[in-house]
């Protein structure tokens, strides 16, 4: 838990994010175009090392919401701090520096450059850190030793099963050692079985990382410490505690299991 000294890792206060639709010249007026509000009025936030389950059916504002999280976008009103920085004080090249040694991303559809072995892929965020080439494959390796592929490290993605596709992705947003790694659907190209052992191996190994995964997968959503969740881009149902600073959203739709239900209260 957060203390007054140490703020929360992830603070969300108000984030509205809306679209404004339409490049007609007889909608050109910004006021006269169609808006869609992704994202209304949400607070919520995240300590160290949590694991948070983000649920909510398609169109709810789960991604757009990590994508704010994670510095990929911007917020229409409303702010997030990282650890008690402003995300909107940062100039783009020191949010891309921030994303760059603070966040992992995982998406669902792996993301993984063809020609590239596994080694190679998991290295990508170091070259862009400017570690030495040495250093990168060191790093890598251990990395693919921690995820369990070990003796897939020269293999290129095409010789690897779904799972390990999506354990090389793991690898390569854990590479850098970041605060927080963002999941997008992680398990939704995989089987059941797989989808839950590639989620084992990605909590055991992100130990003191937080992570913030988006699934309509109740079984996903287990392996969370809490569970927020969305509906039309708002919370559904959310709690302030006592002292009004910190909001926790419970789930309470009917894709979430009783089992999330309970881990949602902390
Ligand atoms: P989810 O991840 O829960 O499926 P999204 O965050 O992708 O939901 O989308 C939330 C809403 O915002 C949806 O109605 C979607 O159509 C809309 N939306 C998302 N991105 C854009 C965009 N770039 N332009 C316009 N509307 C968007």
């Amino acid at each position: 838990m957060s203390t007054d000294a140490s703020p929360p890792l992830i603070e969300c206060r108000n984030l509205t994010r809306s679209y404004t639709l339409g490049t007609q010249r007889k909608l050109s007026r910004s006021k006269d175009r169609p808006t869609v509000t992704a994202l209304d009025t949400i607070s919520v936030s995240i300590d160290r090392g949590e694991v948070v389950g983000l649920s909510g059916p398609s169109g709810s504002g789960k991604s757009t919401l990590l994508h704010l999280i994670a510095g990929l976008d911007t917020p229409t009103s409303g702010t997030v701090t990282f650890d008690g920085t402003d995300l909107s004080t940062l100039s783009g090249r020191n949010r891309t520096k921030h994303r760059l040694e603070n966040v992992g991303i995982v998406f669902q559809h792996f993301h993984l450059l063809d020609a590239l072995s596994a080694r190679g892929n998991v290295a990508l965020p170091l070259v862009e850190l400017g570690i030495k080439k040495r250093d990168r494959r060191a790093r890598a390796e251990e990395i693919l030793e921690a995820v369990g592929l070990g003796d897939r490290i020269t293999h290129k993605p095409a010789q690897l099963s779904g799972g390990e596709q999506q354990r090389v992705a793991i690898a390569r947003a854990l590479v850098t050692n970041p605060r927080l790694v963002i999941a997008d659907e992680p398990t939704g190209e995989l089987d059941t079985e797989t989808g839950a052992q590639v989620l084992d191996r990605f909590t055991s190994v992100a130990e003191d990382t937080a992570i913030v995964l988006a699934t309509h997968d109740p079984e996903t959503l287990a392996i969370a410490d809490r569970v927020i969740s969305l509906r039309d881009g708002k919370l559904v149902v959310d709690e302030t505690d006592s002292e009004g600073t910190k909001v926790t959203a419970n789930p309470h739709t009917e894709s979430v299991s009783a089992q999330s239900q309970s881990q949602s209260v902390e």
